[in-house]
């Protein structure tokens, strides 16, 4: 089945596309779809899924885009959002960027999440301007692993990942930052990754009232009160509410939970 997603970053054509999440590889998404890399840099890096998503270092750009076959590389069902990041962007600021955007989305009910990601924040933030200790920084990935764990819903589970993923492959870009020194932050004058630019928000939840049969369990897994209705009759999504979590679509036993995109 075919799946609308937001292409952006470092690319030649960014916008939305439809891709057939079974078979096209990351690959095929870069080079094709979104028409290579723009200014004939190299790909560093995908970022996948928004803010409850994760990276993957260029070295896995052959891996289908499937969420099931991207879940062992760390990678949750999330927004429908690909990052494109070329060889000049530091790791340590699209972490950031990534990190301050989860502040905007929580919906702030579990003290895991909001309280833990705005510490994540602040640390991250002193990380990139210099100023974190190596102990702090340790404190850091602690408390990212806490919230994966700890957080209601997919959207603060999946606060860490993109972190925890840009460690594990940019870990020099990291020791940088500890060190006082970037030579990728200190040459790049671009405008940051921003991963909550508008088109990002044309994309939202609906359950599709042919196939729900009102069972209720999306409601009962929504922590954002998004989800309304009355047991064995469609149930439906508020996309005021909806933070875009994805637990609904998890944990809907009929696949009734669809994406659409808004026509804006
Ligand atoms: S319910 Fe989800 S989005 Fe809301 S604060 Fe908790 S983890 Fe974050
Ligand atoms: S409606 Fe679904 S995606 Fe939106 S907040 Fe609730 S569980 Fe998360
Ligand atoms: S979990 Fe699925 S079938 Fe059950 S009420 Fe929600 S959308 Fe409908």
């Amino acid at each position: 089945m075919a799946r609308i997603f937001m292409l952006k970053g470092d690319i030649n054509r960014p916008g939305h596309v439809d891709i057939p999440e079974e078979s096209t590889t990351l690959r095929e998404v870069v080079e094709q779809l979104g028409g290579g890399m723009a200014n004939g840099k190299r790909c560093k890096a995908v970022q996948i899924g928004g803010p409850s998503g994760g990276l993957l270092s260029a070295e896995q750009l052959d891996l289908p885009l499937h969420f099931q076959q991207l879940k062992p590389y760390g990678i949750r069902r999330g927004d429908s959002v690909i990052t494109v990041l070329d060889e000049d962007r530091c790791m340590v600021d699209v972490a950031c960027r990534f990190m301050q955007y989860t502040q905007t989305e929580f919906c702030g009910k579990c003290v895991s999440c909001r309280e833990g990601t705005k510490r994540m924040n602040e640390l991250l933030w002193a990380l990139r301007n210099y100023r974190l200790s190596e102990e702090d920084f340790s404190l850091l990935m602690d408390l990212g692993e806490m919230i994966s764990v700890t957080a209601f819903c997919n959207l603060g589970r999946g606060s860490f990942s993109t972190l925890q993923s840009a460690v594990k492959y940019f870990p020099e870009e990291f020791r940088g930052h500890l060190d006082g020194h970037c030579a990728l932050c200190e040459n790049d004058y671009r405008y940051p990754i921003q991963p909550g630019d508008l088109p990002y928000n044309r994309i939202c939840l609906v359950v599709d009232p042919a196939i729900c049969r009102g069972c209720s369990k999306c409601a009962r897994n929504c922590h954002a009160n998004a989800i309304t209705g009355v047991v064995r009759s469609p149930f439906s999504i508020d996309p005021e509410k909806c933070v875009k979590c994805y637990t609904c679509i998890e944990a809907c036993p009929f696949d009734a939970i669809k994406e659409v995109e808004l026509d804006v």
